[in-house]
């Protein structure tokens, strides 16, 4: 599932050289570069806005607004016959790892080959739109840490990421590599987030911190694409969930929680989780749980279709699979009505890297309008991840993340699929038709 590059694209790695607004000698400010807007989707607010323009000095945006004079000498971007809208974040995405339907072939690459194949996932991820990740975990521990710190650094291409380093799970559970011989002792950092106990929790997470993480990663119940795992078994106790939130707390970490099985998502909510991802079995007093704590849901709604239709997923992922992708469906439109906080999460690899945006189609036609579903990728995601300051929705002191569709996504949710327009932190990623 490694995507190839085609002449079209490997054009589009040049243009941040070509089109860098960045390259300023020391001491000068940085030019500015004026953004025309046909529509403008103001997420904080929920509406539409006609003919605004964007300043944008450097890596920020300096001013919105209808009537703003463009100053002499700005760059000016015309986009005055498309809608722009925030660059959309993905909160819950596996770039470090193979895109691959098999776990077990992790084992038959070197971390650096893993690290030189995940390249790519990040590339197609911002081409798609996606200016920010959430990654939440990898099977070699820091593959993700040494992949948001390549891009930072402009080495490579991609979203911004905030990263977990390591899946926090029981041994031989849901983050865990299963499914191989038990005289097989595999190295460190293919089993390095594996705890047993309240302790363990703390201290795993006491070496996450000092090793770059961003957040935590816990498993609270078993997985669908984990050899002999039960999505409807819990995993962690109450007592380690608590002090995996505390522990994080305690270091400025917040912490999602993979959960499945009805107990274990209200184990973790009421452990204090930031949010559930998958939150596929939640019941109605999951559902008055998560608004009472103000935990954000994070459901893949999508990616039922890749794994079904995927000739390389094992048998026994396609049984978990097909037990549980409609009652998260149905639960996605309970919690939707019911008004609990969500965000867009699609857990990009289980899919291929860079069709994230379809997901959102899916989130319409189960029950979110088409300004709530583009919310969800923006602000709720800016809300959730910490970073409502620097991303989240386009406005003055915020990381210039901008994109743009040729159509009204309000009207066809499925124009996001076909982002025209990119810019990360003031530099143009793809122009196109
Ligand atoms: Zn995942």
């Amino acid at each position: 599932m490694h995507q190839k590059f085609s002449s079209v694209t490997i054009w589009l790695f040049l243009l941040p050289v070509l089109c860098s607004a960045q390259q300023t000698p020391a001491g000068a400010a940085a030019p500015v570069t004026a953004v025309r807007a046909g529509k403008f989707i103001d997420v904080q607010a929920g509406r539409v806005l006609a003919n605004q323009i964007i300043l944008v000095r450097g890596m920020k945006i300096e001013a919105v607004g209808a009537n703003l004079g463009i100053p002499d000498g700005a760059k000016v971007i015309d986009l005055s016959k498309m809608t722009v809208l925030p660059g959309l974040v993905d909160c819950h995405t596996h770039l470090a790892d193979l895109a691959d339907a098999e776990p077990l072939n992790v084992l038959q690459r070197s971390a650096a080959e893993t690290a030189y194949l995940a390249i790519p996932n990040a590339s197609v991820t911002l081409l798609a739109g996606f200016t920010t990740v959430r990654d939440v975990g990898v099977y070699r521990a820091f593959n993700d840490v040494a992949m948001r710190d390549a891009i930072a650094r402009g080495i490579i291409i991609g979203p911004r990421m905030y990263v977990a380093g390591a899946y926090i799970t029981i041994s031989q559970g849901a983050g865990a590599m299963t499914g191989l011989s038990p005289d097989i002792q595999l190295p460190l950092d293919l089993r390095y987030g594996e705890a047993n106990s309240p302790w363990e929790v703390r201290q795993k997470i006491r070496e996450l911190a000092h090793r770059g993480s961003d957040h935590i990663k816990v498993l609270s119940t078993g997985a669908v694409l984990t050899h002999g795992s039960n999505p409807k078994s819990i995993e962690f106790t109450p007592e380690e969930l608590r002090a995996a939130v505390e522990e994080a707390g305690n270091f400025g970490m917040r912490v999602e929680a993979h959960a499945h099985a009805a107990e274990g998502i209200k184990n973790a909510i009421r452990a204090g989780v930031a949010s559930v991802e998958h939150a596929t079995l939640i019941d109605d007093e999951g559902i008055a749980l998560a608004k009472q704590h103000g935990t954000y849901l994070d459901m893949d709604i999508y990616d039922e279709e890749c794994i079904q239709s995927s000739p390389n997923t094992p048998a026994d992922f396609l049984q978990h699979d097909r037990d549980l992708a409609e009652a998260q469906r149905r639960n996605f439109t309970k919690a939707v009505r019911a008004g609990v906080k969500m965000t867009f999460g699609t857990d990009a690899g289980v899919c291929p890297h860079g069709i994230n945006a379809r997901q959102f189609a899916f989130m319409v036609k189960y029950g979110m309008t088409p300004m709530q579903a583009i919310q969800s990728a923006t602000v709720n995601a800016a809300d959730l991840i910490g970073h409502s300051e620097l991303f989240g929705s386009i406005a003055a002191g915020k990381s210039a993340d901008i994109i743009a569709v040729a159509g009204d996504p309000l009207a066809d949710i499925r124009e996001l699929e076909h982002v025209r327009f990119v810019m990360k932190e003031g530099t143009v990623y793809k122009q196109g038709d």
